[in-house]
């Protein structure tokens, strides 16, 4: 991966490609982990991979995304920052983690996977051919993919359910315009679940500023004790990775609901990232949730 060293980075003080992949190395080298590549994209004319990793114990899995967003850089970093105390959790704790699910995004500070700035503005975790429409559950939200990296992404998701079926999903974010941050819970316990609740004490407890009631930026949402649910205290459905991962079932190529393992916890942090946090302030915000993923795993 030495080529990796020819990718410039977005120089804020977050770790460059190069070091981020070698640090997740470590995994293998050191603790026995397993990786995968998910897809691959051509960065500055480098074919980067990008990565699953997998520990050696195998069973119903804690699985941790970060990085989906490029200008997200806290989460990839927290996770290098800690990549020994993931490894040895592995040994115990089946595991699966997707540390930079967009690389494309992360060298340059640009939210989504597009290396030219398309005004498509395209997840990577786009599940939106696979999750039913809230107005019309017998559909899909999209008829197809809505591009081939997301294809890609979600028969690799698809594939890994059956080998590492989650039990404890967790996907980091953090959000430049925020100078509170909240929790989504989108498991079948919505808030009451105590992974959730967990969540929510932990970045207390780290001192990260939340906000606790009122609306989130998006409609239609509402916080209470932290927690992010619809207007009647039900799970929000937003047709991401993070519903998908939850819901018990999907849409096959033939559009047919078909029943899939998912996990009974969904949680999506979203950290402040605004005016007045560091890099550092803002890692330490994912750190509350990567140093204590052991207690967090207890508590489901
Ligand atoms: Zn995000």
């Amino acid at each position: 991966m030495e080529e990796l060293k020819n990718i410039p980075i977005y120089k804020d003080g977050r770790a460059t490609l190069y070091d981020l992949y070698e640090g997740f190395e470590d995994l293998m080298r050191k603790f026995g982990w397993e990786k995968e590549i998910i897809y691959k994209i051509k960065i500055e004319g480098v074919e980067v991979p990008v990565y699953s990793f997998l520990s050696p114990v195998q069973g119903k899995s804690f699985w941790l995304l970060t990085g989906i967003h490029g200008e997200e850089p806290s989460g990839p970093n927290a996770v290098y920052r800690n990549i020994n105390s993931i490894g040895e959790l592995g040994r115990t704790i089946p595991m699966v983690i997707m540390p930079l699910l967009n690389p494309a995004g992360y060298y340059r500070n640009w939210r989504f996977h597009d290396v030219e700035r398309s005004i498509e503005r395209l997840n990577v975790t786009d599940c939106r051919h696979l999750i039913a429409r809230t107005d019309d559950p017998t559909k899909p939200i999209l008829d197809k993919p809505i591009h081939e990296i997301a294809d890609t992404f979600t028969k690799y998701v698809l594939d890994l359910l059956k080998r590492y079926p989650p039990l404890v999903y967790f996907d980091l974010h953090e959000d430049e315009l925020l100078t509170g941050g909240y929790v989504y819970s989108q498991g079948e316990l919505e808030g009451n679940d105590p992974v959730a609740q967990k969540t929510v004490e932990l970045l207390v407890s780290e001192k990260m500023p939340l906000k606790m009631s009122g609306p989130t930026r998006f409609a239609g949402e509402i916080i209470t004790d932290g927690l992010v649910t619809d207007p009647d205290g039900k799970r929000v459905r937003d047709g991401s990775i993070d519903e998908f991962i939850a819901n018990e079932t999907y849409f096959d190529e033939d559009r047919n609901i078909v029943g899939k393992p998912f996990a009974r916890t969904s949680i999506v942090t979203e950290t402040p990232a605004g005016e007045g946090f560091s890099l550092e302030d803002r890692i330490r915000a994912q750190e509350a949730i990567v140093k204590h993923l052991s207690e967090l795993w207890k508590m489901a």
